[in-house]
């Protein structure tokens, strides 16, 4: 009865990571792992959740009944703190709610699936959604996942200047369909690394309300971007203070390192309290059949260190560490490629931010990388700056510069 099934493609981020593993060359690197790696190239558990995940081990009121449906209720609204801030409008206003889901993914997925069900008409599938060019690729699989047939791309990027295309943006939202949907990243865009400045969001949240276009934010990075928390949530807080209804997808996956515990949260941010509930009680139906109910652990570690001040404190540090390695590593690629003369500018590997850099290298460049060289990066030019160390950094920059000198 299975013989008609035609094998799928594998998704390119783990066929990457297979491939390296397999590489039995000494001098490999791998730039296309989307996860953080120290100095040593190890995966880093973060102390604070060390920590934290002690303290819930010697923890006898705690058991694994289930969670419910919407999940954990002191992580969900920490979560949305987090993202909204302390004294946001919203929250004082009683008029957010959240649902935690199997990290970022998963609150994109049930997002995705209650605006097919509920936005702009019952079931509707010719809304329009928009996704940047480039984006994370799961972007489009979710929604189309999800139902919606109309799926389109928003210029982002500038490929001659290696940065943000701000105009071809606004002519897109401009052109829209009144309530179309329009993927935003909250910080440090994967794969660009380039966010738009404060007074860029400003123009963007101000066409999207004249426009009637739906943000959904999608957070991923928060504190990888600038290193700081409140700053990485600017252009969230702002779209809600300018009165917006949106969604904000977040995930702790990358900046509490907790990739496997599938630590996810997706805030609604509407009207008036009766409003947000309506909605959660459909966000409600969509989870029950979807995983019925939430895992536990991550989210007791995420809830126990967001409300505890000291943990807070340890948290802020950590995250503060992961990003200045990366910092590091942009500065120090930079300086290598400038002094062995790299044709081309190298400027943008330090003015891009969060994990990765869009190197500029194409297809072909990146294929002289894997086979010749054995450093693994996306077809796309992507990089994993934490792929980045200081005993593979000169091996990596010399690589690039024949690349594009051969
Ligand atoms: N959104 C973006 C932009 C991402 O880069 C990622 C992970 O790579 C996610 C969402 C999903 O994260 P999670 O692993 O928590 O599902």
């Amino acid at each position: 009865i299975f013989t008609a099934v035609p094998r799928a493609p594998p998704v390119a981020v783990f066929k990457l990571t297979a491939d390296f593993r397999e590489d039995g060359d000494a001098r490999k690197v791998n730039l296309g792992v989307g996860a953080y790696r120290t100095d040593e190239g190890q995966p880093w558990v973060l102390p604070v959740v060390k920590k934290v995940e002690q303290m819930i081990a010697n923890d006898n009121s705690l058991n694994h009944e289930y969670l419910p449906i919407l999940g954990l209720p002191e992580f969900r609204a920490n979560a949305s703190r987090i993202a909204l801030g302390d004294d946001s409008p919203a929250i004082k206003e009683n008029r957010i709610g959240s649902v935690q889901s199997l990290g970022g993914t998963g609150a994109l997925r049930i997002g995705a699936e209650f605006l097919r069900r509920w936005y702009n008409g019952n079931n509707n599938t010719a809304t329009p959604v928009y996704i940047s060019a480039p984006s994370w690729e799961n972007h489009n699989s979710v929604f189309v996942d999800a139902g919606f047939k109309d799926i389109r791309t928003y210029h982002y990027w500038d490929a001659a200047k290696r940065g943000l295309d701000l105009q071809g943006l606004l002519d897109d939202m401009e052109k829209a369909p009144e309530f179309s949907i329009f993927i935003l990243h909250a910080c440090a865009h994967n794969p660009t690394g380039t966010d738009p400045t404060p007074d860029q969001w400003k123009q963007i949240a101000a066409v999207m309300k004249r426009r009637f276009l739906f943000p959904f934010f999608d957070s991923a990075y928060q504190g990888f971007a600038s290193g700081s928390l409140d700053k990485d949530a600017w252009a969230v807080r702002y779209f809600v203070s300018e009165g917006f209804e949106l969604f904000c997808a977040q995930s702790f996956s990358k900046n509490f390192g907790l990739y496997n515990e599938r630590v996810g949260n997706l805030t609604v941010v509407g009207k008036d309290a009766d409003n947000v509930q309506r909605v959660l009680s459909q966000m409600e139906k969509i989870v029950r059949t979807t995983w019925s109910n939430p895992p536990s652990q991550g989210a007791r570690i995420v809830a126990t260190t967001l409300t505890s001040p000291q943990l807070f404190a340890e948290w802020k540090d950590n995250v503060k560490t992961m990003a200045d390695r990366v910092l590091l590593m942009r500065s120090e690629l930079r300086s290598r490629l400038e002094s062995l003369g790299t044709p081309g500018t190298w400027n943008h590997i330090t003015e891009q931010i969060g994990m990765f850099s869009f190197t500029g290298l194409n297809p072909k460049q990146v294929e002289y990388m894997i086979k010749e060289k054995h450093i693994y990066l996306m077809a796309s030019g992507r990089i994993n700056m934490c792929g980045l160390t200081t005993k593979n950094l000169d091996y990596v920059a010399k690589s690039i510069h024949e690349a594009v000198t051969k």
